[in-house]
């Protein structure tokens, strides 16, 4: 069976169709079939002039039915669903049709009904997809509208999102047809002086709100809401709320005057989908919040791992520095050379940063120099040493702070004129310095487009510089050491050789005369001993030793002085050489002493030859200082054998003795060594060595006194003592022979004391007897060695007080030779003897050539001419000058005069008359011991004196 729906379409039809069926059976000519649909009414068929009829509005409103009008309800259950309404009088005929129709309507409507359900069900499906298919909110929110629009006419309509913690609601989604502007964001709690508006007191209130226009009003006013723009017909909003029931936004739908008025079935269905829209939202956003959450996680985890990585790479950057400070610091401990240090740097170097190319500058300050102990480029060549000029080196130097040269700022530079080598990419350079001394700089450069040097090379390379800068230092102290090392052992090497030659010339010097060349003394005695043992053991040939001393040399080297006493030593030496063959051996022995062993002597006769010569060559006068000086030699010479000599000393001792002879001999000469003389050697021996027992016992030493007198009156004024010695065997000797003993033996001293206290002890005698006056003087003798005896005044003055003598009456004669000695120390025992107050005499004045000087050098109070000028006085008219000579010169220095040696009548006659102060000599006396003296002969001179007057 068919349904109803399958016969009559559509309500249209199964109304026009009960129309006519009304016609039919009723005769009705007017009638109307409405339908409700929603709030309206819809015509759905009409019969006749239907305009005639009341609307169903009017009907429902309860409306009066004019008459003969009739309207029927069409109703299912409760609820009308239309009207169908006539004019006549169809009467109960009709019910069939109405019921058709009602049963139609009702159909239709169920038909709608379902429709729109699944028209409903299936936006609300499609709205729940929504989450699934898109992923973002913005690509949701589109989505969610058109799905609204095809439940209801969502024209106006928007969402609204509330932000929890932020407490302000945004609009992700707004369209309004006549207020298109969409508000910014709206917070939920307004500040004071604010209102709030309806969006934040609906998601505030949490419950969905449908308002008329009227009630809109009302509310706002109520709740002190805002209300901009247009007001709608009506306003529905919904709260979005999630899972947990927490209100996240609302969803609005508006709808103005032109738009037709929701049912309350759409307004139902409105409320329906805003809480699947809340849903969908609600995953969304929770789902973004999660991938946020992810992301931020995500992110997190990559800023830890990123942190880790730079941190390893940090430690690992770390140990390579301090590897590199390790091998840095252990190179410039074991680098021996600067060169090695640098080039074992730029290797570490290039470990650390870039550095193919690379260089040292050091600057030098005092040069104001630029060198450059170390230089590594691909292209360049080595640098050179120069001034300061403008390059990036220097800029580093002036500014002691790092360069960094990019390709960028290379871009600006002119390039030069010369330049045909590749430029560098990218500079670096950073100030080398140890403390506060800037020393260089170190640098690097590439040539190489992506090769760009950054702070973090400059970092490595201020790292590695700072260490450089103390090892440099160091490797530079290493190098000056070696430098100092190399530099020591040549000057040791120079020094050696200089000491070598110093210890030759100091050999040499050890064993010659500085003066002459020849071998000195100490070569002598080793030539003379060797040639002495080798004679003596019998293989050697018979020698002879010579020994020359100068005669007078002193007096020379006095007068004209040491210059020309060295010239005179000088030419002797020579002189002598010019005698000898050229292998005798000639050496200076000291002073005016020459030595010369001569080989090959068979006998005396080849010795004396040679002897002779030697003699003779000195009888030519030595040109000194432009005056002829003759200074001859007194020669000795002794034959070595084996009968007399044991030791080679012993030959030397002989010549000595020989040499001695000839002088005393009369000096000029020489005197060959024989047994004689040994004897007589022998014999001096003795002597010596009686002279000490003599000095030791009483009585074998005495004083013979000559008396002085005085030139005038013939008085006697003094006496002079002169030493005598009893020899218990030999008799009576002579000065003249042991004073050389005395003097050679250092006896003298003795014997000299040993004089002055027996000479005082007599003179105090006869002054204590009356024999002598206090003006009576006492000479003694003093010999020059007494000038080396500091002890000698204070002994002197002991002795006169012993004695009780006036000092005054003490002479001290002394001779020229003993100040020609030691000028020096003799100037100082003179003095002291003066402050003694003793007087002192110059004995044999006028037989050297410096007298005179000595004079002027020293202050005596007495002189005494050479008995020689006396001898000659009456004879040639030389001496009588010099005696007038000295007597003025006497006179003019205030010095008493004493003429010795006055022999006889003529002399005195003469010195008298020349007006000589005092007399000595055999005229007047003999020296004779004290028991001796003639003290009547004397009273007799007085008296002829006086009676001469
Ligand atoms: P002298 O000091 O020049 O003494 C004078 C010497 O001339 C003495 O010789 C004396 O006897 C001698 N004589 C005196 N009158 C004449 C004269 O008219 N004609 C000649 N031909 N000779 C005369 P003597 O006593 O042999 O003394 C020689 C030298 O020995 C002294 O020379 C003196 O230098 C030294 N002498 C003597 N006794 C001592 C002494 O006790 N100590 C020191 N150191 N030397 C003394
Ligand atoms: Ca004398
Ligand atoms: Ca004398």
């Amino acid at each position: 069976m068919k349904s109803m729906a399958e016969y009559l379409a559509t309500p249209e039809q199964a109304a026009a169709m009960a129309l006519s069926l009304l016609q039919e059976q009723g005769g009705v000519r007017v009638a109307a079939v409405w339908r409700q649909l929603g709030a309206a009414w819809q015509l759905l068929a009409a019969l006749g002039a239907a305009d005639a009829l009341p609307s169903a509005e009017t009907l429902e409103g309860g409306g009066r039915l004019d008459a003969g009008c009739e309207a029927m309800p069409l109703r299912a259950g409760e609820q009308v669903l239309g009207w169908l309404v006539w004019r006549g009088d169809a009467g109960p005929a009709l019910n069939p049709s109405a019921a058709l129709l009602c049963a139609h309507l009702l159909c239709a409507r169920l038909g709608a009904e379902q429709v729109a359900a699944r028209e409903a069900n299936e936006a609300l499906f499609d709205i729940s997809q929504l989450a699934e298919e898109c992923g973002t909110i913005d690509q949701v929110l589109p989505g969610l509208h058109r799905q609204m629009m095809r439940l209801m006419d969502a024209s106006n309509f928007y969402i609204a999102l509330y932000d929890d913690e932020a407490q302000v609601i945004h609009f992700p989604f707004y369209i309004d047809q006549r207020d298109p502007a969409p508000p910014a964001s709206d917070a939920i709690f307004p500040l004071a002086g604010h209102a709030q508006s309806l969006t934040a007191w609906l998601i505030r209130g949490g419950k969905p709100v449908v308002l008329s226009r009227e009630r809109l009003l009302e509310v706002c006013q109520q709740e002190g809401l805002s209300r901009q723009g247009l007001l709608p017909a009506s306003w529905m909003g919904a709260p979005l709320a999630n899972a947990g029931g927490h209100v996240i936004g609302a969803v609005v739908l508006q709808l103005y005057e032109d738009q037709t008025p929701l049912t309350s079935a759409e307004q139902q269905l409105f409320l329906f989908a805003a809480r699947h829209v809340g849903f969908v939202l609600e995953r969304v956003l929770h789902r973004s919040q999660l991938e946020r959450q992810v992301w931020l996680r995500t992110s997190e985890l990559e800023g830890a791992n990123a942190r880790l990585r730079a941190e390893v790479a940090e430690r690992k950057r770390a140990e390579r520095f301090q590897g590199a400070l390790f091998r840095i610091a252990e190179l410039s401990n074991t680098s021996l050379s600067l060169e090695a240090f640098l080039g074992g740097l730029h290797r570490l170097l290039a470990e650390m940063v870039p550095a193919r190319n690379c260089l040292v500058a050091l600057y030098d300050q005092a040069e104001d120099c630029i060198s450059f102990p170390y230089c590594a480029d691909e292209y360049a060549p080595p640098l050179k040493p120069h001034r300061p000029g403008k390059g990036f080196v220097e800029q580093v130097l002036h500014s002691g702070r790092p360069l960094l040269i990019d390709p960028y700022s290379q871009q600006n530079r002119q390039p030069e004129a010369d330049e045909e080598l590749p430029r560098p990419k990218s500079w670096l350079g950073v100030p080398l310095y140890c403390g506060t001394d800037l020393l260089g700089v170190l640098a690097v450069q590439s040539y190489e487009e992506d090769v760009v040097y950054n702070f973090r090379d400059q970092e490595v390379l201020e790292f590695v510089a700072n260490h450089i800068g103390a090892a440099l230092t160091r490797v530079k102290a290493l190098e000056s050491l070696q430098t100092a090392y190399v530099e020591l052992e040549q000057r040791v090497r120079e020094r050696t050789s200089e000491l070598d030659a110093v210890n030759a010339q100091l050999e040499f010097d050890s064993l010659h005369d500085p003066l002459t060349k020849l071998p000195n003394r100490s070569y002598f005695s080793k030539a003379l001993r060797r040639a002495w043992e080798t004679y003596s053991h019998g293989g050697g040939e018979r020698f002879a030793v010579l020994f020359i001393d100068l005669d007078r040399f002193k007096l020379v080297n006095d007068t004209l002085g040491h210059l020309a006493g060295d010239h005179l030593l000088f030419e002797a030496g020579a002189r002598i050489r010019s005698c000898l063959r050229h292998y005798d051996f000639l050496a200076r022995l000291g002073g005016d002493e020459f030595a010369v062993l001569m080989f090959g002597m068979d006998g005396g006769g080849d010795c004396e030859r040679i002897a002779q010569r030697i003699v003779s060559e000195f009888e030519r006068p030595v040109i000194l200082a432009g005056r002829e000086v003759f200074s001859t030699a007194s020669v000795g010479v002794v034959l070595a054998d084996h009968e007399h000599y044991h030791k080679a000393d012993d030959l030397l001792r002989d010549a000595d003795h020989a040499m001695y002879c000839t002088k005393q001999q009369g000096r000029q000469g020489y005197t060959l060594f024989n047994h004689e003389l040994r004897i007589n050697q022998a014999d001096q021996l003795a002597l010596e060595s009686e002279l000490r027992r003599a000095l030791e016992e009483e009585g074998q030493l005495l004083p013979y006194f000559q008396p002085f007198i005085e030139g005038d009156s013939g008085e006697l004024v003094g006496f002079e003592a002169l030493a005598r010695w009893q020899h218990p065997q030999r008799g009576l000797i002579s000065p003249g022979l042991f004073l050389p003993i005395a003097e050679e033996s250092g006896l003298i001293t003795r014997l000299d004391r040993y004089m002055l206290n027996a000479a005082c002890a007599q003179l105090s005698a006869w002054r204590a007897q009356g024999r002598v006056g206090p003006e009576v003087a006492l000479h003694i003798n003093l010999s020059s060695a007494h000038f080396h005896d500091p002890e000698l005044a204070a002994w002197i003055g002991e002795r006169i007080r012993h004695y009780r003598l006036p000092p005054a009456t003490l002479h001290l004669e002394i001779t020229e030779s003993a100040l020609i000695d030691q000028p020096e120390i003799a100037a100082t025992v003179m003095h002291a003897l003066h402050e003694l107050g003793v007087r002192l005499a110059l004995d044999d004045f006028g037989t050297g050539y410096s007298a005179l000087s000595y004079l002027h050098r020293y202050r005596f109070d007495v002189l005494k001419i050479d008995q020689s000028f006396v001898f000659d006085l009456d004879r040639t008219q030389e001496s009588a000058a010099i005696v007038r000579a000295i007597l003025a010169l006497a006179k003019a220095l205030d010095l008493e005069v004493v003429a010795e040696g006055v022999e006889t009548a003529a002399q005195l006659a003469m010195l008298k008359k020349m007006g000589c102060g005092k007399l000595q000599g055999f005229y007047f006396a003999a020296p004779a011991p004290a028991q001796g003296v003639d003290w009547e002969r004397l009273a007799r001179f007085r008296k002829e004196f006086q009676g001469e007057r």
